[in-house]
């Protein structure tokens, strides 16, 4: 057996570390390990066994051994290994974190240290947020900061795991450790009990008629109860802005109960809908999967960009191509951007493959997680549908990677590291010898020119199924009714009367309104500010039912302000329409109608959207108001009308994609329209009428978008002309993100690199997010290998200048610059 072996660890180094092995074992490339990492125990992937001495050690420094060898086998095949190596360099990310995102194993071995707050540490909370307090202490300032923000993470939660607290307060176990021996917070292994337990505590409203004898507090929790239908999780009622033991209170009054309710994922509830292979098969999807059967069968690589118009029957395509590879006993993946949001495609999956196919959702828990890995890898299952991570399942004898609505921003995974699943999906079909096929009703930019260049085959659906028109849609310019009525207009006229017609003919309508709560703005109108985040650069918004003010990038949730926190005045306002406060005008305009709405706040879990879906169906709504949830692929035949309220405010960010992104949701939304016996029709209500991301969404001319958008780019360098990548700098501090940001600016400018743009340092658009002061650099090449380069240069020289690598972001092919 050799004598060392290199084990790549999940820590955020870029390299792996070397250990000793014992004799009597016999580690695997590929399987994991436990070793011994600092003061901990850790497990990593074996990804070099050797007999070379690390170098700066002899024989006689004694090198770490390996504790213990968890595998008998590889959980990582030559093949995933290779994939692994290839993002952690084609994404500058740690390779250790790599392997771990690729592995779902974490319930298997890793011990769970979970922390609570103890009495006591509320009271040191408070004692220290009083002035004053600063008595005699032997800890220092940073230590007793430290402290705070750890009690004050944990004050506002059940309990918290200790990589969530460690990496939301930035302290060192030390602290921790202090902590509890000072009884401020409590330490609790549970590791097994979690996810076997997998129980929600609830509560439930016994008594609503005493609310007038109660205080505040107490009235807070009793009313957003009884809105709610009086039931809600513990947890959501630990959101609202009222101290935790007005619960108790409650509860020893006999107001409210507290039960224990198993947390279920149970199996689509979802009506079954006719068979998917039913219908007769159109020319175009015939041939669309006579081609990528061709492709599959030629058992080498093969990419083809399948772009139909919404309605065109993709989803048949794809399950009918599947359906063949497991024929001929080989494997296939379908990635999908949120399964939990298309509950039929889960349903089609079920009725067409069984027990064969492994769905990966959100939903499952880390061991539910680990058990379908398992499935996949002993080949009990080999169809695997799922979200991005999905790209990884252990399948062997890969044919065909589907990924569908590939343009699709969830698959970009926004932590380290952070691939691009479509990309991933591409790789791994190549290293592979597998066909992917990429499907949208709106290719992203970069896919389309790939087909253009015929790096891709493209294959084309032209028509929806059985030449259903694709809806008319009608622009209403919302500056002209503003000036025709006088006065700022959520509902235009037109918009108005088109509902109200449908209404009267039974058929269904469905509005969107990007942008959830019930007004996005508190203003005042004595000093002219808004109310802000106290952690982030942004304007809270106002949620009426559940009585708080809620920050929608970090969840910080406030009290419904009385007054203006700046100047006192009494006279704030609530500005702007949020899908809640859509619902309550709708209802007023048109008292008759059932409404239903699907955001976020509606939405708290698969079971509601389903509900939701299926009430549309059964035609038990009229009605349904909702953000951009309602427009992912749902097939509901009785819409007849979509009305868009608000659609465009991205076109106003400074963000390339804003106008893909803005010609893709308008796309999207505008499909839901006539997919029934009756044709469809659109009012699409926008501040931007003449811009052309607008104006060709409401032709359906995908192409005359493209050419457009395509120019721009080029312009601009921006992708598909040229690589980029952006370069995050953050601290809590601002000095200390300003001056890390100056050096790193400094060092650009210095060094030579000839073919790559270097913009910044600039303040990110959002300024402070999460508590951090943000700059950014963005970097742009036509060489992605010279531009890869720099970035791994720029990574040496802040570890050089010890600048922590969780501060500096890099991210390449980013989908967001915000
Ligand atoms: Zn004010
Ligand atoms: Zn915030």
């Amino acid at each position: 057996m050799p004598l060392f072996c290199d084990v790549a660890l999940a820590v955020p180094l870029d390299m792996a570390f070397t250990y000793a092995v014992p004799p009597e074992m016999e580690p695997l490339i590929g399987a994991r390990v436990l070793v011994p990492f600092r003061q901990h125990r850790m497990s990593g992937i074996v990804v070099d066994l050797h007999d070379r001495v690390p170098q700066g050690k002899t024989k006689d420094v004694k090198i770490k051994r390996i504790i213990e060898v968890l595998d008998a086998s590889p959980v990582l095949d030559d093949h995933l290994l290779k994939l692994g190596r290839w993002i952690a360099n084609y994404y500058l990310a740690p390779v250790g974190e790599v392997f771990r995102t690729m592995l779902p194993l974490s319930a298997e071995f890793k011990r769970a240290i979970s922390y609570r707050i103890t009495d006591q540490g509320h009271m040191a909370l408070h004692l220290a947020g009083m002035s004053g307090s600063s008595v005699r202490s032997k800890r220092t300032p940073e230590q007793q900061l430290a402290e705070f923000r750890v009690l004050d993470y944990l004050a506002e939660r059940d309990e918290a795991l200790e990589p969530g607290l460690r990496g939301a307060t930035r302290v060192p176990r030390s602290v921790l450790d202090g902590m509890v021996r000072k009884k401020w917070i409590a330490r609790e292994d549970v590791s097994a009990a979690r996810d076997a337990a997998r129980i929600v505590k609830v509560a439930i409203l016994l008594d609503a008629t005493a609310a007038k004898k109660l205080n505040e507090n107490q009235r807070t929790l009793v009313e957003t109860l009884a809105a709610s239908g009086g039931r809600l999780p513990v947890e959501t009622l630990r959101g609202l802005d009222v101290p935790r033991t007005t619960l108790g209170t409650l509860v020893r009054r006999g107001l409210i109960e507290l039960t224990d309710e198993p947390l279920e994922f149970t199996a689509s509830k979802l009506k079954p809908r006719r068979s998917p292979f039913e219908f007769e098969f159109s020319k175009p999807q015939k041939e669309a999967i006579s081609k990528i059967g061709a492709a599959v069968a030629a058992r080498k690589f093969g990419g083809l960009l399948l772009h139909g118009v919404t309605g065109s029957g993709k989803t048949a395509v794809y399950l009918a191509c599947m359906r063949d590879v497991l024929e001929q006993g080989r494997s296939a993946i379908l990635l999908v951007p949120e399964i939990g949001l298309t509950p039929a495609v889960a349903a089609d999956l079920y009725q067409v493959f069984g027990d064969e196919v492994a769905i990966l959702h959100s939903g499952l828990s880390n061991a539910e997680r680990a058990e379908q890995w398992h499935r996949i890898r002993r080949g009990e299952a080999r169809v695997v549908a799922g979200t991005r991570s999905a790209v990884f399942a252990p399948v062997s004898d890969l044919a065909l990677i589907i990924v569908d609505e590939e343009q699709d921003s969830s698959y970009k995974q926004e932590e380290t590291p952070r691939y691009h699943a479509r990309d991933v999906a591409v790789m791994r079909a190549k290293m592979t010898g597998a066909v992917v096929v990429l499907g949208s009703a709106t290719p992203s930019l970069e896919s389309y020119y790939n087909a253009k260049k015929n790096k891709y085959a493209l294959v084309e659906l032209p028509d929806r199924v059985e030449k259903r028109p694709l809806p008319e849609v009608e622009i209403v310019d919302m500056r002209q009714e503003f000036q025709e009525t006088g006065q700022e207009q959520v509902i235009s006229r037109k918009l108005a009367e088109e509902i109200r017609e449908r209404l009267e003919k039974k058929e269904q309508v469905m509005l969107l309104l990007n942008r959830r709560g019930y007004s996005p703005v508190v203003l005042c109108r004595a000093c002219g500010k808004t109310l802000q985040c106290p952690n982030c650069a942004v304007s809270m918004t106002h949620h009426k039912r559940e009585h708080k003010m809620e920050c929608h990038y970090c969840g910080h949730i406030a009290r419904i302000p009385e007054k203006c926190a700046h100047c006192g005045s009494e006279y704030v306002y609530f500005v702007g329409t949020g899908s809640e406060k859509l619902e309550e005008l709708l209802h007023s305009m048109f008292p008759q109608a059932r409404i239903g709405r699907l955001d976020r706040d509606t939405v708290r879990g698969r079971e509601d959207f389903e509900h939701a879906l299926n009430a549309l169906n059964e035609g038990a709504l009229d009605m349904l108001v909702g953000t951009q949830m309602i427009a992912k692929g749902h097939d509901i035949h009785g819409v007849t009308l979509v009305g868009v309220i608000g659609a465009d405010m991205a076109l106003g960010l400074p963000d390339f994609r804003a106008a893909e992104r803005t010609f893709q949701l308008l796309t999207q939304v505008a499909g839901r329209a006539g997919r029934g016996q009756s044709p469809g029709k659109v009012i699409l209500q926008t501040y931007f009428q003449d811009h052309y991301a607008v104006q060709f969404a409401a032709r359906h001319d995908f192409t005359g978008f493209y050419e457009k958008e395509l120019q721009f780019r080029a312009w601009m360098h921006y992708p598909p002309y040229g690589a980029i990548a952006n370069v995050l700098i953050r601290s809590e501090k601002l000095d200390e993100a300003l001056t890390w940001s100056g050096e790193l600016g400094r060092w650009f400018e210095k060094t030579r690199h000839e073919g790559i743009r270097v913009l910044g340092p600039a303040a990110a658009p959002i300024t402070r997010l999460k508590r951090d002061y943000r700059y950014h650099f963005i970097l742009k090449s036509p060489s992605r290998e010279k531009m890869n380069a720099l970035l791994r240069a720029m990574l040496a020289e802040t570890a050089a200048r010890k600048i922590p690598r969780t501060q500096v972001i890099v991210d390449v092919d980013p989908v967001w610059l915000m």
